[in-house]
């Protein structure tokens, strides 16, 4: 039996209007989905694109959840934290060899129980014989891939149009996010909201999020597929890479509206957006919701 997961988790995630001169001067109106005030550990996204894998593993009857990712993965944070939280075991597959004294990322999953392993660059970038070596050696563990994206995360990011939809009364022109594995972006999309542009933002220097986001919509079951597009220019530099200007914008905002972006995700999907809007890339009367996906702790 899954708990029940409403008693410690913020759901619906509250919605925010934003007041500010530059989008008020546009007659554009923004709002904020604070995926982030989720949970405290569980980052917002990672909560959504965990839920439905956590039923699935239960219902296979699979003892916890084993995962890839990096030694500061969110990803990784958030599946450990669940764990603790929801009785289940958890094994996370760290890219890189181990060092010591662990990062704050590491510590903290550790501590919430989880088991490590570490393997080396190379052998972690062959996904696929990555994924059945470990499925063998762990046979009673639900597999997740990194980022826990894949199928059953798009249901659980799907839940956020409707959530935005109940709780405006009416569905947004544009949602916007930020992208890495693009796995979140295409939950949204398969909600099936034909009202709403989804724009992702690419934290990532690349331009593969269109193709990873068509073959995890190939597992979609809804007919429609709203407009979508991946603006692959707001990455200061690639992933976990940052600039002067980008730490400044977010100080700023955080003066104006007293909401915190970091500058991994949503600093950069933030500045995106305003960008777009002072180069008159909305039209005017859009409406707009921006989703903060989380990653502050
Ligand atoms: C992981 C993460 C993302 C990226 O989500 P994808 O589904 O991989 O595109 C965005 N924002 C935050 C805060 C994240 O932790």
């Amino acid at each position: 039996m899954v708990p029940k997961q409403d008693a410690y988790l913020k759901i619906p995630s509250p919605m925010v209007k934003l007041s500010g001169d530059l989008w008020y001067e546009k007659g554009i109106e923004l709002w904020m989905k604070r995926e982030d005030l989720i949970h405290p550990q569980i980052s917002g996204n990672k909560w959504r694109k965990l839920e439905f894998n956590i039923e699935q593993m239960r219902k296979e009857g699979k003892s916890g959840i084993l995962t890839f990712g990096g030694a500061y993965s969110n990803h990784i944070y958030a599946t450990a934290a669940a764990g603790q939280l929801m009785d289940f075991k958890t094994i996370g597959v760290i890219r890189g060899e181990e060092t010591l004294p662990l990062n704050e990322t590491l510590a903290f999953v550790k501590s919430a129980g989880m088991t490590l392993e570490y393997v080396s660059r190379s052998r972690y970038r062959e996904k696929a014989s990555l994924m059945a070596e470990y499925g063998e050696k762990y046979p009673d563990f639900y597999l997740l891939p990194e980022g826990g994206s894949n199928s059953y995360a798009l249901p659980g990011c799907a839940k956020v149009m409707d959530e935005i939809k109940t709780e405006l009364g009416f569905s947004p022109d544009y949602v916007c996010l930020a992208c890495g594995t693009g796995g979140t972006m295409a939950g949204l999309i398969s909600a099936g909201v034909m009202e709403t542009t989804v724009l992702g933002f690419a934290v990532l220097k690349g331009s593969f999020h269109g193709a990873e986001i068509k073959k995890l919509l190939a597992f979609n079951e809804k007919e429609g597929e709203p407009e979508w597009e991946v603006f692959n220019h707001y990455h200061f530099g690639g992933y976990a890479k940052s600039k002067p200007e980008l730490l400044e914008f977010i100080q700023d905002f955080y003066t104006q509206h007293q909401i915190q972006l970091e500058c991994i995700y949503t600093g950069k999907m933030m500045y995106g957006v305003m960008d777009l809007i002072e180069k008159d890339f909305f039209p005017k009367g859009s409406r707009i919701v921006v989703i903060h996906t989380g990653g502050v702790r």
